[in-house]
């Protein structure tokens, strides 16, 4: 026998019955890109690897272990997206946005590619929905892009939202605080775990990360870098607590909330929601006004977060959200012999074309296999034809709910069908 495939492993095949979830989903995102003004970029799945080696950070976790790198045919060492990021701010410079009206505000959806070790909600393969803004500092932008995540979750029915929230400096203002984390680690070095004793010298502020229980002592208490905020990142900082006050949306601060690079800058933020398990994040973003320039383009401030789609669907089946499902046929064309056929197919083709979801019964089935399949359908009326039909030049239209038969004429069939759909249930 033929081997039988398999999907690859950390990936998953979205089946008809869960892409209501899905369609609900990308159609709040569009709305709501629309009323915070975001416009929507299209980008490649794959891009040159050493874009995400400099965007994502030899030092992350991303870049060190977990992209899925090749080398074309033509001998170009790529990389399949494992963020968007990277690939919008290089897209941002190659475009010559910057000459556009500023900020440019722009999302994004699509698969991205992580070689991680799968497992409930983690994927090799999964989607994000990514949202980045460009060209200016001003903390209402934070607070607008935060915004929108809000707004996202809370339309889909999460509960309890909550941000948690963080500010990690600029260039000015991190470097001292480093030096003080640094040394405050290695009097504590005895005690963490392998990792952290190489993050100390790679990438220190990931230190505050660490997941390992071993760990958490030492992080709670470290020093914190709020307190450590030159006067304009912590100006930025109050100011956008002051626009979260005002809109009463609670947030924590939480000084383990981290990006480990130097061209991430102030704002770092993620959104929490009730039920999501022991990872309550539901997305995360944060300011990068080095990135830019990281990337060859003239200095450009940036924000932006990326929500991961599968999750969220997730949390939706977790938590009982009623999604409608999409509309299945309307009209099942029944038919019974070649001329009854030839009639059918040449009704439910103008049928379709006015936008009337239909569908036929195939091969030569009888008169109750034709009437099982437009029970199992669920479609609202059946167009039934056979021999005595066609000599009378007539279709019985049933309507399935309630029951009730008419003999309609063959001319008269189209506009009597639209008829009783638009009369409603
Ligand atoms: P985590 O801490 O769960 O690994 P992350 O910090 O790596 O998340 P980001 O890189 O900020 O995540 O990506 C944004 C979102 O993408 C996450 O909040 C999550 O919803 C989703 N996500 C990240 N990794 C995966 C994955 N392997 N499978 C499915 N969704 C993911
Ligand atoms: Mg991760």
């Amino acid at each position: 026998m033929a081997k039988r495939f398999q999907n690859p492993k950390g990936t998953r095949d979205v089946l008809p019955e869960e892409q209501h979830y899905w369609r609900r989903i990308e159609s709040v995102f569009q709305r709501l890109s629309d009323v915070y003004g975001f416009e929507k970029l299209t980008l490649p799945i794959f891009e040159e690897t050493s874009l995400f080696q400099r965007g994502v950070g030899e030092t992350t976790d991303i870049v060190e272990k977990e992209m899925y790198t090749f080398e074309d045919k033509g001998g170009n060492s790529m990389t399949l997206r494992p963020e968007f990021t990277a690939g919008v701010v290089r897209s941002y410079i190659q475009n010559g946005m910057a000459s556009l009206t500023n900020p440019v505000k722009v999302w994004s959806t699509g698969p991205v590619f992580r070689y991680e070790r799968p497992q409930a909600g983690r994927y090799r393969q999964f989607t994000q929905f990514n949202v980045e803004a460009f060209g200016e500092i001003d903390p209402a932008l934070d607070f607008e892009v935060m915004s929108l995540a809000w707004q996202l979750y809370d339309e889909l029915q999460f509960k309890n939202l909550s941000f948690q929230l963080n500010s990690i400096g600029c260039p000015v203002c991190r470097p001292g605080y480093l030096e003080q984390l640094k040394s405050y680690y290695h009097k504590n070095l005895h005690i963490v775990c392998d990792d952290c004793k190489s993050r100390l010298d790679k990438n220190p502020l990931r230190l505050l990360d660490c997941k390992n229980v071993q760990c958490q002592p030492t992080i709670q208490s470290a020093p914190a870098m709020k307190e450590h905020l030159c006067a304009e990142c912590d100006d930025h900082f109050k100011t956008l607590l002051g626009y979260l006050d005002d809109m009463k949306r609670p947030y924590v601060i939480n000084p383990r909330l981290v990006r480990g690079l130097d061209y991430y800058t102030k704002t770092v933020f993620e959104v929490w929601a009730e039920g999501i398990g022991a990872q309550n994040a539901v997305c995360g973003g944060g300011r990068y006004d080095g990135l830019a320039e990281m990337l060859g383009g003239k200095p450009t401030p940036g924000i932006g977060f990326a929500a991961g789609l599968e999750r969220i669907v997730l949390t939706m089946q977790n938590q009982g959200v009623e999604v409608d499902p999409i509309p299945g046929p309307r009209v099942y064309f029944a038919p019974m012999g070649d001329a009854a056929k030839r009639a059918s197919v040449r009704l439910i083709t103008e049928l379709r074309l006015q936008g009337i979801e239909s569908v036929i019964g195939f091969g030569g089935r009888s008169f109750k296999a034709l009437m099982r399949e437009a029970n199992r359908r669920g479609v609202r009326l059946v167009c039934i034809m056979g021999e005595e039909e066609i000599s009378k030049n007539v279709c019985q239209v049933k309507d399935m709910e309630g029951g009730e038969q008419k003999s309609i004429s063959l001319e008269e069939v189209i506009p009597a069908v639209k008829e009783i759909l638009s009369a409603g249930s």
